[in-house]
């Protein structure tokens, strides 16, 4: 009796929820505590050894249970039911009266209420410290009353902050008066408005290598029950890294448009200073062409060096008018003018007006609906048929098929020759500038026809699609839509 009143006098000083009292064989001899919140009764644990209520957590004890005296180690405390809690254990040997005192408390109880608010505290400025955010409080008139270790990693610093105004502290930093303004000014926004408000704050020279430090900040009115602003909730993130790939990204932009620029201006004044010579070498080969004939001079080899000049300027003109085109394009100086007209009948023309020259094949031109008048450039839509019809009879040998067709929104037309056709490979590079085939090195050609074609179909909103097979044949597919809707 005595003993249990002694043993009782212990579980009143102490924080534990339970004291087992233990003899030497391992037998409970008495139980005092309060366990209830957890439906154990105290006479369940009398008479039971131990190591029956008593079990290791994840691994076996490192030694047996009486020997671990005056450790604190995590065990598993069995109930009635056979469930398991999870408990603080602490083992005293009590050398009087030759007996083991188990102090036990739950691993998610706490000691006290003082204990347990310690704790809840010790627990979310844990995790306050550890957001890899600022996070501050103000009270409504921007004086702080709490940072974080990320806000300001000075101890001191922290505690001489809680209490001070925004200015104050933005003074004791060397802040520019600007500066201090356009926060006083933001936080009274918040103030006023009632709403979150987010922007983006420099710190000039504030980085070690002297470039500027930058933070996305928010500050977040927090209300009370009463719908009153109780305190401001701030929380920033260092956004220096990304601030300064956006400037490097805005810089290199500038500094490509602006090369850009130069490389149109200059290709446009090369491409013009080349059109003067190239007509007078023209003009020449043309006055010199008149004179042989007047002279009658046939000679065979002067005849091919005249056809092979005449060639070159006629190519290198081509050249020079693609060219202007791209430069042009690339700074959306193409002048675009829709008119309606019938697309089928303006296929016709080019064909009859432009390909009449070949006799030993055809182009059949087929409609395979009824084609109704759309919108489309004249000028750059002749550029865009020639084009493609150029290809398909300098790469094949054989007829060449177009067929056009319309629905209610589309006007489509296949261009399709039985030539030398496209690696597949090389399919998703034909639209690219200079671009050329590896199988058609034997022809003429400058690789920047398609990219026109192509810059021009968009300009008219439609689309352009290759099929080929190498040796069989080719097939451009080209879409317009029947109504231009908005005029870029
Ligand atoms: P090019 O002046 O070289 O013909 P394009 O831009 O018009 O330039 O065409 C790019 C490349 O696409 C050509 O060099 C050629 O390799 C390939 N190509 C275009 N049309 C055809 C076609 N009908 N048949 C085979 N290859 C073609």
């Amino acid at each position: 009796m005595q003993e249990q009143s002694k043993y009782k006098k212990l579980i009143e000083s102490t924080a534990d929820k339970l004291i087992l009292v233990v003899e030497n064989s391992g037998k409970i001899k008495y139980a005092e505590g309060n366990f209830s919140s957890y439906q154990i009764d105290n006479n369940y644990f009398l008479e039971k050894n131990i190591s029956d209520v008593i079990l290791d957590k994840e691994s076996p004890f490192t030694q047996p249970l009486l020997n671990q005296v005056n450790q604190e180690v995590i065990a598993l405390l069995k109930r009635e039911n056979s469930e398991r809690l999870s408990v603080h254990l602490k083992i005293k040997f009590d050398l009087n009266e030759q007996l083991y005192v188990f102090f036990i408390r739950p691993t998610n109880a706490h000691h006290t209420e003082k204990e347990g608010l310690e704790q809840l505290k010790e627990f979310y400025e844990n995790l306050l410290n550890n957001l890899p955010v600022d996070v501050v409080v103000f009270s409504d008139c921007h004086k702080y009353l709490y940072i974080n270790k990320i806000a300001l990693s000075d101890e001191k610093k922290r505690n001489w902050i809680i209490g001070k105004t925004d200015e104050e502290y933005a003074m004791k930093y060397n802040l520019s008066e600007s500066h201090i303004q356009g926060r006083k000014e933001t936080f009274k926004k918040v103030i006023q408005t009632g709403n979150l408000i987010q922007y983006e704050e420099e710190f000039e020279g504030r980085q070690p290598d002297g470039s500027s430090k930058w933070v996305l900040r928010h500050f977040k009115p927090i209300y009370n029950s009463k719908s009153e602003i109780d305190f401001v909730l701030g929380f920033g993130l260092d956004i220096s890294d990304r601030k300064k790939a956006e400037l490097e990204t805005l810089k290199n932009l500038e500094k490509q448009t602006e090369l850009n620029q130069l490389k149109n201006k200059f290709v446009s004044t090369i491409s013009h200073e080349f059109r003067t010579p190239l007509a007078t070498i023209k003009g020449s080969i043309d006055l010199l062409q008149i004179a042989f004939e007047k002279y009658q001079i046939n000679n065979h080899k002067i005849v091919h060096y005249i056809d092979t000049i005449n060639n070159e300027v006629y190519n290198l003109n081509n050249l020079l008018n693609e060219v202007l085109m791209i430069g042009r394009h690339d700074i959306n100086q193409t002048p675009v003018c829709f008119t309606k007209d019938n697309l089928f009948r303006f296929v016709e023309n080019i064909i009859v007006q432009n390909y009449s020259y070949l006799t030993n094949r055809k182009i059949n031109l087929i409609a395979k609906s009824p084609i109704d008048d759309i919108e489309f450039d004249p000028k750059l839509m002749f550029h865009v048929i020639t084009n493609i019809l150029s290809n398909a009879v300098k790469y094949s040998q054989l007829d060449i098929v177009i067929s056009v067709f319309q629905d209610k929104d589309e006007t489509n037309i296949h261009v399709e020759d039985f030539g030398i056709g496209i690696p597949e490979s090389e399919q998703p590079q034909l639209f690219n500038s200079f671009y050329r085939a590896s199988n058609s090195s034997n022809y003429q050609g400058s690789g920047l026809g398609l990219v026109i074609v192509k810059n021009f179909i968009e300009l008219h909103h439609g689309k352009i699609e290759v099929v080929s097979k190498l040796n069989i044949g080719t097939l451009f597919k080209i879409s317009l839509p029947n109504f231009q809707q908005s005029v870029d």
